[in-house]
């Protein structure tokens, strides 16, 4: 079974081709692309060199193939992706504005992974794993908050270590059985990888050294805050340090994320530092930008390191 574990969307993304382009009217659209947060996670923790696999559900489509290809051509196990007929794979539609902001339409609430429930969540994927995955963004209806609440106490009881990401929207915050799931995460979670806004937004606090304090008290050993073009900062034993980011054009900034906290976890689970994965995971959310595509931005180390020799050539 896999080293890493994660749970929640895979889904297809389709992009607006044209800048400012909205979706009130006939357009131009690209795609279909591989995506769902979870599954650019666990498809860049994999190509890092750790094992991954994901428990989710598709539908028996088009779409849902696409993704199960995607991912199992880059190593990732997919025994735990269930297609299933009645419903179909979810769709995000993606448009950019100008100021570099994006509109979406998600279809995820009406599709196969919004039927994903406690139980599909068994005992034995957790066999082997070091690492278990959460992101906020997949707590998306009570069934699959279920499932997650339920996998995240097997994977307590194994001594598996919880990773999180919150990357969640705030109108989504405002839930209140949201909020209450968010709590138990950070209850049980060990590494915190939120993005800058969002560790103010969960903790309620008005700048990020009085929501360290209330992260502290939570009891979570490792904390790595995403700060985009700024590159990241990392919280650990009692000491802070920045991380310098790569200086690169943005072209997609989907799935920045997912890819940082996936070599980020990925490496600390093949035993390197804190600092060491950290540096490689600016890394790779910066080469993601550079793509166009949620999962196109998606690296190994050996890509990393080409792309690393050619931006540090070209100082
Ligand atoms: P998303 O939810 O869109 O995937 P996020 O808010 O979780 O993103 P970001 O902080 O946007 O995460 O990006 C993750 C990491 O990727 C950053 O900490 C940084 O290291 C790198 N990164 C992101 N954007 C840029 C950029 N424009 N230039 C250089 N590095 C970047």
């Amino acid at each position: 079974m896999s080293e890493i574990f994660t749970i929640g969307e895979v889904l297809v993304e389709v992009m607006a081709k044209d800048i400012d382009q909205g979706f009130d009217e006939p357009g131009t659209f690209i795609g279909p692309f591989a995506s769902g947060a979870p599954a650019i996670f666990i498809d860049q923790a994999t190509k890092i060199g750790s094992s991954g696999g994901i428990l989710s559900r598709v539908g028996k489509d088009g779409f849902g193939q696409l993704n199960i290809h995607r991912l199992q051509q880059d190593g990732v196990d997919v025994r735990f992706i269930k297609m299933i007929e009645s419903k179909t794979t979810g769709i995000a539609f993606v448009a950019y504005q100008e100021n570099g902001d994006r509109d979406f339409i998600f279809t995820l609430k009406d599709s196969a992974v919004a039927t994903l429930n406690e139980d599909d969540v068994r005992e034995e994927m957790f066999d082997n794993c070091k690492y278990f995955h959460i992101m906020g963004c997949s707590a998306f209806n009570e069934g699959i908050m279920l499932a997650m609440k339920k996998a995240i106490t097997i994977a307590k009881k194994k001594q598996i270590q919880i990773t999180f990401d919150p990357n969640i929207r705030k109108e989504l915050m405002e839930d209140e059985n949201v909020k209450q799931f968010i709590q138990f995460v950070l209850k049980h979670c060990d590494v915190f990888l939120p993005g800058e806004e969002e560790l103010l937004l969960i903790t309620g606090a008005s700048t990020e050294e009085k929501a360290m304090k209330l992260v502290w008290e939570m009891g979570i050993s490792c904390v790595v805050v995403k700060k985009g073009r700024n590159g990241s900062r990392v919280y650990y034993d009692n000491t802070c340090i920045d991380i310098d980011p790569y200086p690169v054009q943005e072209i997609d900034p989907t799935g920045a994320g997912d890819c940082f906290a996936g070599t980020f976890v990925s490496l600390i689970n093949q035993g390197k530092s804190i600092i060491e994965a950290a540096q490689w995971a600016n890394a790779a959310g910066a080469y993601a930008v550079t793509k166009k595509g949620p999962m196109e931005g998606t690296s190994s180390l050996q890509e990393l390191q080409v792309f690393i020799d050619q931006i540090k050539g070209g100082e």
